[in-house]
């Protein structure tokens, strides 16, 4: 319980016994008892557990005298007492009626406590008479017992099939409920564990029809409660039995109690109470107690036949337990390090395997002979000093790395990463030179017409400053060229009269062949499939691939996502660049925004507004779009010249439109989320952003990346209305920082590992244990890869026998191969 719900408690239980006195009028609280009570507990977000108390008071102005003190008084005892501080449970019971009455010194008592001050007992001797059998880990579950064809299909439901899956069932979370209190001492609304006897038993009927099992548990500081709404619960126990109890501490008529406890006899081993819990997915009919019994009949009966896939000099040098442990803690840990523990090794098995998969394709590729370039020094030398400016120094290193794999004769493989603006395409320009100075040909592809338009348009630039003789032939190749001139294309490539030939898909066309590809630079990889970027490697003799992306992400990352690539960023912006003037502001500004608009292309200037994906659907959401466009235009900016933008249009009127706003003959262009990423409109100097809330901030940071590419001060506009506590920050972190990178660190952390290890995208199969914390393992994972298929890339060693397993049932199971 947080402060605040304590203030909140207190406040009620005053505000509730002051109405009792003032004889239960309505009288209390000015504006009626009822809104009172609603109004405080919908602004207390954690008071979500007291939410129930607000129909209970409904309509109280209009009941009478007797119902409204009936109400008042269940409302109290749903509070508890007034003062929300620890309680002793030896205030409480009122021993309950017609139950033998409890001895809570006899005989039942001692045994527990023999129990509870024990020495850890050897394991699980109750268990140990059930032991099943195995023939292997693939054995159908229904060899445990207790599994029948219903239980098996609940369990097929959760993905498992196999004594194996069911090891490897990942419990959702633990709740930690190791903490044993003598029952006199345990505290309101604490999570915490008794043990001790039944004293007392007895079963009632409810109101509603439910039948509520309360048992009085005794031990010798006192006596609690527990209440279940299960019939079952009266035939399972006995008075005299010793029993563990786990829950958090409640209150039910001012008396502390436990309402829905976990429960397990003592005699048994502890696997529900006592100790830390795993808490694993439920499918409908499938219980916690059982799924934990299962997985423990599971793990003693497998754990024994699993292999390691670490040998044990691996798991030395990583510190890491032996696998059958790691599973074993993995479920049921003895406390918080041994699970810990388990998810360390868990996780770098996983990481493991998966760089294994990547690392090695990525050998096997460079394994293959390219050509090693004889790069022309005094060439490259020439260009950069012909160039308008220095090269920061991100881009010379990354400039570095790539002319080294293009010196080697293994194929590169390298991801250029940069943040909008920071200057790749020089990069790529000088790469695809040093190509020519040693006599090959350049492939640049990208993903859409225009941008390879913009493509050629930046490369005649940066190429125009060299002397005629040495400057490349730079040729434009796209669905749109039309046959004659394609025909001629064809032709020059293949005699080798055209150096760089930068187009879109049009480019993969089987006629499309060159004379000499050596290199081949892909813009925005996430675009190209994996087998695209196979069909450009087939045109050349295995030429080097250079991959182009503005949507930086942490390297860590970059391992995980690009693994079988190398990566190079370019982490600083070219010097002078002005920083993007960014606001949050919220709907009812958005009149002033308008007029903030307005006074832009008054002075010349152009803007974007962005909508939101309100749905899943393309198609309303294009609606959407259009009935904004609509309204602005009509409405708003009737003098103006407003363009839309949406992904129901097809590619060629996309390109039109994005033509047209390049070209100013486009004032505001209205667009969804579809607008392309890495076109340039220096004139464009506003990004307005509905509905910002909704965007990831990765992609706002993009958006916001279309302005400020001239020389005109540029402003991005977030609107946003009903922002969540993540949403806030995400904008805040827009409207404080500029660097795509830390932005993406704090997009990385805000959304949690499941949204960006979600491998559907990226096309790697499910990591189950993984998160964003375990980022440092992937590189010790990542290293330990590089470090075995050195010394055995087939993986064939006896001692690699079940790595190689492992490795090839991960990447089996993926959904698309990236090689
Ligand atoms: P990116 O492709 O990474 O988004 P570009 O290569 O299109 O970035 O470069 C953006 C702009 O910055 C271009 O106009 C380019 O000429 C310019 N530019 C690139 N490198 C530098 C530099 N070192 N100094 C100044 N301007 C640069
Ligand atoms: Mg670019």
């Amino acid at each position: 319980m947080d402060a605040r719900t304590g203030d909140l408690l207190e406040l009620l239980g005053k505000v509730l016994a002051l109405e009792v006195r003032k004889g239960c009028r309505d009288t209390a609280v000015s504006g009626g008892l009822a809104a009172f009570v609603a109004r405080q507990i919908q602004a207390q977000p954690r008071a979500e557990r007291l939410a129930d108390l607000v129909p209970l008071l409904q309509d109280y102005g209009n009941l009478d005298h007797d119902e409204r003190r009936r109400r008042v008084e269940r409302v109290q005892a749903a509070l508890g007492p007034s003062t929300p501080a620890p309680l002793r449970s030896t205030q409480a019971p009122a021993p309950l009626p017609a139950v033998a009455p409890g001895t809570p010194n006899g005989r039942g008592y001692a045994a527990v406590k023999a129990q509870a001050t024990a020495p850890p007992a050897a394991p699980r001797p109750a268990r140990r008479a059930r032991k099943v059998q195995l023939r292997s880990l693939q054995d159908p579950v229904t060899i445990l017992p207790g599994v029948g064809t219903g239980r098996a299909e609940q369990l097929a439901a959760l993905g498992v099939t196999t004594v194996e899956d069911l090891i490897y069932l990942v419990p959702r979370r633990h709740k930690d409920y190791a903490a044993i209190q003598p029952i006199g001492s345990v505290l309101f609304q604490r999570e915490c564990t008794v043990k001790g006897e039944v004293v007392a038993i007895d079963q009632e009927h409810t109101r509603t029809g439910k039948t509520m099992v309360t048992a009085e548990i005794g031990d010798a500081t006192g006596r609690i409660r527990a209440v279940w709404f299960n019939p079952y619960l009266a035939r399972q126990l006995h008075v005299g039995m010793p029993i563990a109890v786990s829950g958090r501490v409640e209150q039910q008529r001012g008396i502390l109690c436990f309402r829905g406890p976990e429960w397990e006899p003592l005699d048994d081993d502890l696997l529900h109470t006592g100790r830390i819990v795993p808490i694993y997915p439920l499918t409908r009919n499938l219980y916690q107690k059982q799924v934990r019994a299962l997985t423990r009949l599971a793990l003693d009966a497998g754990l024994p036949l699993i292999g390691d896939p670490l040998p044990e000099s691996v798991r030395a040098r990583h510190d890491l337990l032996p696998l059958a442990q790691a599973l074993d803690w993995a479920h049921f840990p003895d406390s918080a390090d041994a699970q810990a523990a388990a998810r360390q090794r868990l996780v770098f098995d996983e990481f493991l395997v998966l760089q294994i998969g990547l690392v090695r394709r990525k050998v096997e590729w460079q394994a293959e002979q390219g050509h090693a370039f004889a790069v022309n020094e005094r060439l490259l030398a020439a260009f950069e000093d012909a160039l308008p400016f220095a090269l920061t120094a991100a881009q010379s290193r990354a400039l570095g790395e790539i002319l080294a794999d293009m010196a080697s004769p293994r194929p590169m493989s390298r991801l250029l990463q940069g943040d909008v603006g920071s200057g790749k395409t020089v990069v790529a320009a000088a790469a695809a030179l040093a190509a020519l100075s040693d006599g090959h040909q350049t492939a640049l592809l990208a993903p859409t017409e225009i941008l390879a338009e913009q493509h050629l348009r930046n490369l005649t630039r940066l190429f125009d400053a060299l002397p005629a003789h040495v400057r490349p032939r730079v040729a434009l190749l796209t669905g749109g060229t039309p046959g004659a001139e394609r025909a001629a294309l064809a032709q020059a490539l293949a005699a080798g009269a055209v150096d760089v030939l930068v187009g879109t898909h049009a480019i993969l066309e089987e006629r499309v062949e060159f004379a000499r590809l050596g290199l081949a630079v892909i813009d925005e990889q996430h675009r190209f499939g994996v087998e695209q970027r196979g069909r450009l490697r087939g045109k050349g003799n295995n030429p080097d691939v250079l991959v182009m992306t503005a949507t930086p992400i942490p390297r860590s990352l970059a391992l995980v996502l690009h693994g079988d690539l190398d990566v190079s960023t370019i982490d600083e912006l070219p010097p002078g660049r002005q920083p993007i003037r960014t606001a949050a502001i919220s709907g009812d500004q958005r009149a002033e925004a308008y007029r903030f608009l307005r006074r832009q292309v008054d002075q010349g200037r152009q803007a974007f507004v962005i909508y939101p994906l309100v749905e899943e659907s393309e198609a309303i959401d294009a609606r959407a779009a259009t009935q904004e466009y609509e309204r602005l235009s009509a409405d708003v900016f009737p003098d103006l010249r407003l363009g839309l933008l949406h992904g129901r249009m097809r590619p060629s009127e996309k390109d039109a439109v994005m033509a047209s706003f390049r070209d100013h003959e486009i004032d505001i262009l209205v667009s969804t989320s579809v607008v392309e990423v890495g076109i340039d409109v220096p004139n464009a100097t506003v990004m307005l952003i509905e509905g910002a809330e909704r965007f990831g901030l990765s992609q706002l940071h993009q958006f916001r990346g279309r302005v400020g590419r001239g020389e005109h001060r540029s402003h991005c506009i977030l609107l946003a209305d009903e922002v969540g506590d993540q949403g806030q920050r995400r904008l805040d972190a827009l409207v404080e920082t500029q660097d795509g990178f830390q932005l993406a660190e704090i997009d990385l952390e805000l959304r949690g590992p499941g949204e960006f290890f979600g491998t559907r995208q990226s096309g790697l199969p499910d990591l189950k244990f993984a998160s964003f914390g375990d980022l440092p393992t992937l590189q010790r994972a990542r290293d330990e890869a590089h470090r075995i298929l050195e010394l055995d890339r087939g993986l064939e060693r006896p001692e690699h026998r079940e790595l190689r397993a492992r490795v090839d049932r991960f990447w089996r199971s993926s959904t698309s191969d990236v090689s």
